[in-house]
């Protein structure tokens, strides 16, 4: 990718830690935008999706939706264990993820990168973001 990312959030079902990791990386103690990667207020102006959560079902109507608004190509980024693979949650009556299952269903050929952690500190979604975009 040639330029610089801006990022839309989607909370889809998490327990708020992993949001209150992705708010500290947008905070100036990391400065993520000398990596061109900036919080953007709609799925539209967004490059890429940084998603958490177990992918609850009310949620999952909403991420489906956010993923055929942003334009493509773009990248998916499921941030902490749950959003990678339901982590804690996967019993759950509610749970209908995993998220790159329901993503996969919008858009077979998705790009989607993971960063697990429980939940993943902001070092390792800078480092998920930067080796992600650097394979693109
Ligand atoms: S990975 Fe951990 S911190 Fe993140 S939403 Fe799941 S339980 Fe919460």
């Amino acid at each position: 990718m040639k330029k610089s990312i801006w990022v839309f959030h989607v909370n889809a079902g998490a327990c708020n830690n992993c949001d209150i990791e992705i708010v500290d990386l947008l905070t100036p103690r990391f400065d993520v935008e000398r990596f061109g990667i900036k919080l953007v207020g709609s799925p539209r102006h967004a490059d890429a999706l940084l998603v958490t959560g177990a992918g609850t079902r009310q949620a999952a109507i909403r991420v489906r939706e956010v993923y055929r608004q942003t334009p493509k190509p773009c990248v998916v980024f499921l941030i902490g264990a749950c959003a990678c693979g339901m982590g804690i949650f996967q019993k759950g009556y509610h749970i209908v993820g995993p998220l790159d299952k329901i993503i996969r269903e919008v858009d077979p050929n998705a790009i989607i990168a993971y960063v697990p952690g429980c939940p993943p500190k902001p070092e390792a979604m800078i480092s998920g973001v930067v080796k992600a975009l650097s394979a693109i």
